[in-house]
């Protein structure tokens, strides 16, 4: 495993543009059944820990994230606190951990759930080893933990993930949300590279069959090939397509059938070659179809010729790869 840490290092090695400014908009969410706004605020740290000591294959966030110091910190949130117009839902993101002390300070990361106390829920992020700091933060507001799981299957967290934790270690740390109190969102990752299409359907039904007792809400990223990272240099080579957009509402469906909470998917890159997408002809309508499930939790039927050959691959995949 060490020559595979390494490997990913290196993807990461050469210059990357730095973004410094944190990103906000709006956008539209569910809470308890009813379409309401969401304010959205991406916090720009040192980034990801994981992703500094190697990292996982799909993601290329670290490129989001330099060395911002306690000061620029303080001037990021207050210009998300000038910009907050008293949304229903608070979603900030790190894109690393929002618990991580060497993101966020502690004292900052109270101030942030203290300015926003008003909202009726707050959301963020992090990575199971550091949800411990939960005990020591207060916050009157409803919190939701998203925490990456991606898979629960151990093979591939390991061999296609490097996601640097176990399914028990992960679920370790999903209790101990839920035993302090707090909501649990999952993402599970649609089509991890080296497994077939049909394979990355099984993987994602496994998963939601793994966290449906646990999560309040479960979100599904299909993987959108990021720059610098081990999954872009398979899909140059030929060797890793994303998924179908067939498959993502396949997975869907089926979750919608074995799992009674929120269900989400945000299509990143959808319809282009970088990111899940069908023939071209359908891939707009599939999107939007995806989109309104997020909102509506029902997946509308569709067809296209396409839906066929999608159909046959996952047929007769296995027998191409070795
Ligand atoms: S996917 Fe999450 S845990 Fe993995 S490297 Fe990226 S930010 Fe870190
Ligand atoms: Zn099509």
């Amino acid at each position: 495993m060490k020559e595979f840490h390494k490997l990913i290092k290196d993807f990461k090695k050469g210059k990357v543009k730095k973004v410094k400014k944190p990103r906000i908009w709006k956008e539209k969410d569910v809470l308890d059944g009813k379409i309401v706004d969401a304010f959205v605020f991406i916090l720009r740290t040192s980034g990801c820990r994981w992703a500094k000591q190697s990292g996982c294959t799909m993601c290329g966030y670290f490129k989001e994230s330099y060395d911002a110091g306690r000061e620029e910190i303080k001037k990021q949130i207050a210009q998300a606190i000038r910009e907050y117009n008293n949304e229903t839902i608070v979603k900030i993101f790190t894109s690393g951990s929002f618990f991580d002390e060497k993101e966020i300070p502690r004292d900052l990361q109270s101030l942030i759930l203290k300015k926003f106390e008003k909202a009726k829920k707050i959301i963020v992020e992090s990575r199971p080893e550091f949800v411990n700091a939960l005990e020591e933060l207060k916050t009157k507001t409803r919190l939701e933990i998203a925490m990456g799981l991606e898979s629960a299957n151990d093979k591939v967290l390991k061999y296609a993930i490097n996601k640097g934790f176990t399914f028990q270690q992960w679920k370790k740390s999903a209790e101990r949300v839920i035993e302090l109190g707090k909501e649990l969102k999952v993402y599970i990752l649609i089509k991890s590279p080296f497994l077939t299409e049909k394979e990355a359907i099984d993987d994602a039904i496994y998963t939601v069959e793994k966290v449906k007792d646990m999560a309040n809400t479960i979100s599904f990223n299909p993987v959108a090939i990021h720059g610098k990272t081990v999954v872009e240099f398979l899909w140059k080579h030929g060797l890793y397509r994303p998924p179908w957009l067939w498959s993502v509402i396949e997975i869907l469906k089926e979750s919608r059938e074995i799992y009674n909470g929120l269900i989400k998917c945000d299509v990143v890159a959808g319809g282009k070659e970088r990111g899940a997408h069908n023939c071209g002809k359908c891939d707009k309508n599939l999107l939007d179809i995806i989109k309104n499930f997020s909102l509506m939790q029902e997946v509308k039927e569709t067809y296209c010729y396409c839906k066929e050959e999608w159909r046959d691959m996952l047929e007769i995949e296995e027998f191409f790869v070795g």
